[in-house]
């Protein structure tokens, strides 16, 4: 419901952009970045200067591995009013999975990019499970389409039989492959020319008579789709009248917002042709922080639960989502106010830890600043200065409140460990701490050492995550280790299965349907995981590593 209180929610957009590794989610990222007036050069990614991936090593690999939140201000090209929005990062390796499984939690909707000559590929069906675990609307952009072997068709046709979703395109591309000219937005019925790669030089226009037969027909699919879920579309529709443009829209954001519908859209974010419109689809479909449910916390040593509905006057109860050591202010907290204001200067209680904590500063981050603030209101994101203890998933709440936790996140078990040494004895010491210090960052990655052999292990979501993180070690800690071969770190409790289809059967718990399961794993090449020869395996086990049972 809106409020004076909330009504500033309205223009509010909290959303990640999810894809499939290279299918262009840092180059999107980038150039939304950038057309928010926040960047001013559109860096290459590969080449090192990608705003969003802060950390040496990611922009070494050229992935993203943090899940910071972004804040940027985009005025919409057809109603000229502004919004914010807040764009949280998701990783799009596997590895990191909780790294997706935290951003999840806290986007009120998201993009998912594909590249349109691979259509919907293993990780973009991952992810888009985890989407749909998290009730967390979406729209589609079929990225790439200036790509040799591009095709439009095939990322519609791919979300309905290998993502059993409803493609809803709201656009048609005019031309693909190299010969990719610009965009038809169905819903405005208006044509957008890109004569350039640089985004400087757009027109806009009727729509060109040779696409009319195909825009009429896909036009015709969309108001069909959109009178299902809207009863003044379909009322209309009835009547053989057309719906308005704003009843158009409207009608496709309430089954976005209800994931009954999910909108298409293309374009190639490479050559800056399509993001303007990405982003007016951001704030036409996807939901305000007002149209998510309420999150629900759970009232200490008893059964009951409370919903918190966004309202900055509300009782406070924020998420810490991310915990980032920072080379200049220390320790960074990333959160998510849901309910109530968190000020600067002000105590909370973190419910999870049971501890009375100080808020020093608040930071509003943008893609090349940051901006101290005095406060963060309900439906907003930053990060806070001063947490010594907060770690990823906490509850925050008033100090002096009902104590309550929030719907946390799921923090899935290794499934990889290796024995680790320094190259230096002497430095033993400095390598205990610099592991702690890793683990308190990052839940699964876990430390353990043998008291009778003095052996030291870690153990992550797969090779890449422990790599990364004896590299950071290595920078951060300034402590040089060896590490033995890999070894499967047997789950002896699965918190969440999936069988062969990929569908979780079971969401938590120690002790399930399938009971103990022991899983047979083979190493594939560094970074790229395992086969699991059993048909059901731990809820982390994406399905292109699961092999049927024979
Ligand atoms: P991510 O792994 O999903 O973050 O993907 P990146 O944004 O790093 O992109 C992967 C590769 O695809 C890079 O070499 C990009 O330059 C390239 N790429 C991204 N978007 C496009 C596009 O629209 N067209 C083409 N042809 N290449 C693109």
């Amino acid at each position: 419901m809106t409020t004076k209180a909330t009504s500033y929610l309205t223009h509010f957009r909290n959303i990640g952009i999810a894809a499939h590794i290279d299918a262009g989610k840092t180059t999107t990222t980038e150039r939304i970045l950038y057309y928010t007036g926040r960047t001013h050069n559109i860096g290459e990614v590969h080449d090192g200067a990608a705003t969003m991936d802060w950390m040496e090593q990611e922009r070494e690999r050229g992935i993203t591995i943090t899940a910071a939140a972004t804040t940027a201000k985009w005025k919409h090209s057809a109603t000229g009013e502004e919004y914010t929005v807040n764009i949280i990062d998701t990783p799009g390796h596997v590895d990191f999975t909780i790294e997706v499984e935290r951003s999840m939690r806290v986007l009120d909707g998201a993009v998912a990019v594909f590249d349109s000559s691979q259509g919907v590929e293993p990780q973009s069906e991952t992810v888009w499970r985890q989407a749909d675990r998290y009730g967390v609307p979406r729209i589609a952009f079929s990225n790439k389409m200036d790509k040799t072997g591009a095709s439009f068709e095939l990322v519609l046709s791919d979300i309905r039989e290998r993502l059993g979703a409803i493609p809803a395109p709201i656009q048609y591309p005019m031309g693909q492959e190299s010969d990719f000219k610009g965009i038809i937005d169905l819903v405005r019925q208006r044509a957008h020319t890109y004569t350039n790669d640089l985004g400087t030089d757009i027109t806009e226009s009727d729509i060109p008579e040779q696409y009319m037969d195909k825009v009429r027909e896909m036009r015709a699919a969309l108001i069909e789709a959109a009178a299902e879920v809207d009863e003044d579309v379909m009322m209309k529709f009835l009547e053989g009248e057309e719906p308005t443009v704003e009843e158009l829209v409207l009608a496709i954001r309430k089954g976005t917002v209800e994931k009954k519908i999910f909108p298409v859209l293309c374009g190639s974010a490479l050559k800056n042709k399509g993001v303007q419109l990405l982003l007016d689809a951001v704030v036409d479909y996807l939901p305000s922080p007002l149209e998510v449910p309420a999150i629900r916390g759970h009232i200490e040593d008893s059964e009951e639960t409370r919903d918190f509905p966004a309202d900055p006057e509300g009782k406070l109860a924020a998420l810490a989502f991310k915990i980032m050591a920072d080379p200049y202010v220390g320790r960074l907290t990333f959160v998510r106010i849901y309910s109530g204001t968190l000020s600067s200067g002000s105590y909370v209680f973190n419910a999870s830890k049971g501890k009375r904590e100080r808020v020093g500063r608040l930071l509003r981050m943008h893609a090349n600043s940051r901006e101290d603030v005095t406060e963060l209101r309900a439906g907003e994101l930053g990060a806070v200065i001063g947490l010594k203890d907060a770690g990823t998933g906490n509850t925050l709440i008033g100090d002096g409140d009902e104590h309550v936790l929030l719907e946390s996140i799921d923090v899935p078990e290794p499934v990889i460990k290796l024995a680790i040494e320094p190259k230096t004895k002497a430095d033993q010491d400095k390598m205990g701490v610099g592991l702690q210090r890793l683990a308190e960052e990052d839940p699964t990655f876990r430390v353990e050492s043998d008291p009778e052999s003095g052996q030291t292990t870690i153990a992550g979501m797969g090779e890449l995550h422990l790599e990364i993180l004896v590299d950071r070690l290595r920078r951060e800690y300034k402590v040089d280790a060896n590490v033995g071969a890999p070894q499967v770190a047997y789950r002896e409790t699965i918190t969440k299965a999936v069988d062969v289809e990929g569908k979780f059967v079971r969401q938590s718990g120690g002790r399930g349907q399938f009971g103990h399961v022991k899983i047979k794993a083979e190493p594939l090449p560094p970074g790229s995981g395992f086969v699991f020869e059993n048909a059901v395996v731990g809820g982390t086990v994406p399905r292109e590593y699961v092999k049927p049972a024979q």
